[in-house]
């Protein structure tokens, strides 16, 4: 796609457009959904003018729940739908998604994968979408980021990945979730970072660029997994609220314990799909309130503390992809973020690992979640054989 088109469309999204859904909802809040989809992501955002941008769309299995909670909130074709990945439980049900409530433009971080379900998507995206998008600086300024207005001041603004300016991340843990789209969507003193599945590798990158990263709501990367959210990142985005996107029993282990120890280090209140199910968070420009299905009608007051207007357009410097250096801190955050670190433990007195039927993980025979889980499973006499089908879990780390 040529530089002149990505330009006209990101004047065009820029442009207030006082139309119907301006007419419709004027004077609102911003308002997030999180949506309860299991194991995966789905989040919507609704803007003061009624602009809607959804990212992720959740496993398969949840695609007609997403389908019914589009139904009931958005009236007209979603103004933009983001993949911030093409994994599964992201993509899931965005196909469904984009026949249903439709869509005026998709984006996603134009990082290849090889998967027939992100070919069979990229399909659909050509028969129901107007217009595709990833996200490339405008080429006159490439070192600016993609900035998108959502109406009375609310904007988001893509963080990662900036392919040309800088090359996607490779080499690391899961390249397609380093590259996720990271993006903050901002409305007043309020703020709101999603992540994706983003890694170490990602976070340590935009660490080192010029970017305010300081966020009331995160929504915490990768379901909670043990590698992502290091207390560096977090130090930096200093989260009022922490929502983590995560199913019920899954055998990830997510969100793990020390991701959960490294929020409330931070002091971030922390909601949870699988437990709160659905977590609205509404913004005024000064104060958050969340509410979660589950948890009656409280509803939990943040306080904005961001710096209006607060994703600085500083230069940005080209970033060099480092493997594993501590940033200056001491050892706290350093054993968690060295890629590879966890297949220390070598299989000298030979343990066995199992695997649960339908899972992509592998876990330790005194796994907790293996015990939970009635399943079937696979047994692997040895760690390098479940390696060649598995990875290992997050929560025992075999
Ligand atoms: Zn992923
Ligand atoms: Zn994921």
């Amino acid at each position: 796609m040529s530089f002149a088109r990505w330009l006209a469309l990101l004047v065009l999204l820029l442009a207030s457009v006082p139309g119907q859904a301006l007419a419709q909802s004027a004077g609102q809040p911003l308002t997030v959904h999180f949506f309860d989809v299991g194991q995966g992501d789905a989040a919507l955002i609704i803007s003061p003018t009624g602009k809607t941008v959804l990212i992720d769309s959740g496993p398969p299995d949840a695609r007609h729940r997403l389908e019914q909670r589009l139904r009931e909130l958005v009236k007209e074709p979603l103004d933009l739908a983001i993949l911030t990945h093409p994994h599964l439980d992201h993509l899931g049900g965005m196909s469904t998604a984009l026949r249903s409530v439709g869509a005026r433009r998709f984006m996603d971080p134009g990082f290849d994968h090889p998967s027939e379900a992100y070919r069979d998507l990229l399909n659909v995206v050509g028969d129901e979408v107007g217009q595709v998008m990833t996200p490339v600086p405008n080429p006159q300024d490439p070192r600016s980021l993609v900035t998108i207005g959502l109406g009375d001041g609310a904007a988001l603004t893509v963080l990662w990945p900036r392919v040309p300016e800088d090359p996607f991340l490779t080499g690391t843990r899961s390249d397609p979730n380093s590259n996720s789209i990271v993006a903050k969507l901002t409305y007043g003193k309020t703020a709101f970072l999603f992540t994706g599945d983003a890694e170490p590798d990602t976070e340590a990158t935009l660490l080192r660029k010029p970017i305010d990263l300081t966020s009331t709501v995160l929504k915490v990367a990768h379901h909670g997994g043990r590698h992502s959210s290091t207390a560096d990142f977090l130090a930096a985005v200093k989260p009022q609220a922490a929502v983590i996107s995560v199913g019920a029993k899954n055998d990830y282990g997510h969100p793990t314990s020390a991701v959960l120890e490294r929020l409330r280090a931070v002091k971030a209140t922390v909601f949870r799909t699988d437990q709160d199910g659905e977590v609205v968070a509404t913004s005024d420009g000064n104060v958050v309130s969340l509410r979660a299905e589950k948890r009656g009608g409280a509803s939990e007051l943040v306080p904005g503390g961001v710096k209006p207007g607060s994703v600085a357009l500083g230069p940005i410097t080209r970033g060099t992809r480092r493997t594993s250096t501590p940033r200056g801190r001491g050892a706290a955050s350093a054993p968690a973020e060295a890629p590879g670190t966890d297949s220390t433990q070598r299989d000298t007195d030979a343990p066995r690992y199992f695997s649960l039927k339908g899972s992509k993980v592998f876990h330790k025979e005194s796994c907790r979640t293996l015990k939970r889980s009635k399943s079937d499973r696979t047994a692997y006499s040895s760690r390098a054989e479940a390696m060649r089908e598995r990875r290992p879990a997050e929560d025992c780390h075999p």
